[in-house]
């Protein structure tokens, strides 16, 4: 696919590390200049100066700040003249007092009484333990965040009349239920978010569909514990996480020409597991 993203202008969210950073790397590429924004403005200069070609910038933006996104895609406006791929990646498994260990700690327990050959009696409780900042922070980033980006970056994409397309990274615990209660319910959030803008802006051609990774080798997993990581391996067909390489390749097919007829499309890219 190399040159596919010729002459295309590129946002991804969360692109100093992980998915975002392999999504960054891939579309650059493919042949599109890339601003790379993140929380992390040292880690985001970083990332856009390692992309291959020229004519990428890294900015700081934090994707659940209203006005840091804005003030983002003015730099970007100014830099690019404009937006052709927007890619929702940037987002988070905590927020503060969020229940993450308690919950975490339970369901260690369950699986263990579970592989002990008991019945398993060990609450794996988020809710009760949630305060209302943990809750906020991670549907701030994950959701909020999203509907930030897209507009700054519609707003973009309808003065240039020319359409685009956006991408938006949901996880496979929106269809599973699986994972924090906030991140879960933040990710089927995100699916609906796709479905809606896919109708809303069809008629300005602008295309948008979602990515569905599962467990994906990323520094994000570092918040998840290793006996629980190790079970989420061991019930994956293919038998392992994703590269974050292999996440990035669907994004970038989903961004280009070639994907001309998808919107609102869903794409699962998890190794097999079975899926509702
Ligand atoms: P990661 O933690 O490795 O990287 C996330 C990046 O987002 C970091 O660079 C971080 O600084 C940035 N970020 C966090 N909050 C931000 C904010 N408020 N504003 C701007 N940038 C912010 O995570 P990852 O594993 O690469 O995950 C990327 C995306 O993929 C996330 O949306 C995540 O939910 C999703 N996902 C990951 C997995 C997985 O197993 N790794 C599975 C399914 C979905």
């Amino acid at each position: 696919m190399s040159g596919a993203l010729s002459g295309k202008r590129a946002v991804v969210t969360g692109g100093a590390q992980g998915i975002g950073r392999a999504i960054a790397e891939r579309l650059a590429a493919n042949g599109a200049r890339v601003a790379v924004l993140d929380i992390d403005a040292g880690a985001a200069g970083g990332a856009a100066e390692a992309l291959a070609g020229g004519g990428h910038i890294g900015l700081a933006c934090d994707v659940s700040d209203s006005g840091s996104v804005d003030a983002a895609f003015a730099e970007i406006a100014g830099a690019f003249g404009g937006v052709d791929i927007l890619v929702n990646n940037a987002g988070t498994g905590r927020g503060p007092d969020d229940g993450s260990d308690q919950m975490y700690a339970g369901a260690a327990e369950r699986a263990a009484q579970i592989a002990r050959g008991e019945a398993p009696t060990a609450h794996a409780d988020q809710l009760i333990h949630m305060s209302d900042a943990g809750w906020r922070r991670v549907m701030g980033v994950n959701l909020d965040g999203m509907f930030h980006c897209a507009r700054a970056a519609v707003r973009l994409m309808a003065a240039g009349g020319h359409g685009g397309g956006i991408v938006n990274i949901a996880s496979t615990s929106a269809a599973s239920g699986e994972g924090p209660l906030h991140y879960v319910t933040s990710k089927a959030g995100v699916v609906g978010l796709t479905r809606a803008l896919a109708r809303e802006l069809a008629t300005r051609g602008i295309r948008v569909n979602a990515v569905h990774p599962g467990p994906t080798d990323t520094p994000i997993m570092q918040s998840v514990p290793d006996t629980m990581v190790a079970a989420m391996e061991a019930a994956i067909p293919l038998g392992r996480m994703a590269r974050p390489a292999e996440i990035a390749a669907a994004v970038a097919f989903l961004a280009s020409e070639q994907a001309s007829y998808a919107t609102g499309s869903v794409l699962t890219v998890n190794g097999g597991s079975y899926m509702v």
